[in-house]
């Protein structure tokens, strides 16, 4: 990867225009990010919106490298202020998988459920104690190919026995959250928002664009 241009300007109102890119394809982060920032003063755009959009690489081993790597693309691409996030949940007794490999796990095609049985299958009987496991969030912020600032926010918990609750995507069903005794998809948008690895790393992004 070619190294990065040093930031030239530091983020700020007057720098920012009246639309900011929300560069994902992932339908449950975008909702997510749009519930977030519900309320800032800017009109949101998504990456569908934009035609003829060339897929971000994803080729670093960190959340960060990945989160720069979209947001310095997307921003380049469309020429507009862009908020890009790479994520994923770390199981600890399985050495951190799947990490950064969190989309991918399994194979491209697997749907939620099989990744999430998958990781239920390999922990097997594991005792809770050492069933736990965090997600964490990466939000980088470009403007024309350069990263302004990144913002990260981790959630911990505990990887439970089988799937609960039908709200969220991803691993939601699998992650309990031992403070509220449930999964992250038993809880409502706005509830997993409030405590949620995404939710801290965008109050975060919205307190340094917005001031709120
Ligand atoms: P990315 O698009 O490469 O950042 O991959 C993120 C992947 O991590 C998602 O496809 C999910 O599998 C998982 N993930 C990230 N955030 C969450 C979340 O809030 N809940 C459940 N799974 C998540």
């Amino acid at each position: 990867m070619s190294p990065e241009p040093k930031p030239t300007l530091r983020w700020s109102k007057s720098s920012l225009g009246p639309r900011l890119l929300v560069a994902t394809f992932n339908r449950g982060k975008l909702r997510e990010m749009k519930l977030s920032l519900a309320t800032a003063p800017v009109e949101l755009v998504s990456l569908e919106a934009i035609r003829g959009v060339t897929t971000a690489p994803e080729e670093g081993n960190t959340f960060e490298a990945n989160a720069r790597q979209k947001a310095v693309h997307y921003s380049r691409f469309t020429e507009l202020p862009t908020m890009a996030d790479d994520s994923g949940l770390l199981v600890d007794a399985l050495g951190g998988r799947p990490g950064v490999y969190s989309a991918r796990y399994l194979s491209e095609q697997a749907s939620d459920e099989d990744r999430c049985r998958k990781i239920l299958e390999e922990l097997g009987p594991v005792e809770d104690a050492r069933r736990t496991a965090r997600f964490e969030c990466w939000i980088a912020l470009a403007q024309r190919g350069v990263v302004q600032e990144v913002f990260r926010g981790t959630l911990r918990g505990v990887i439970g026995r089988d799937l609960r609750g039908d709200n969220g995507f991803g691993y939601d069903p699998i992650f309990q959250v031992p403070e509220r005794g449930c999964s992250l998809a038993e809880l409502s948008p706005g509830e997993k928002l409030r405590i949620s690895h995404r939710g801290r790393a965008l109050r975060k992004l919205q307190q340094a664009l917005f001031g709120a």
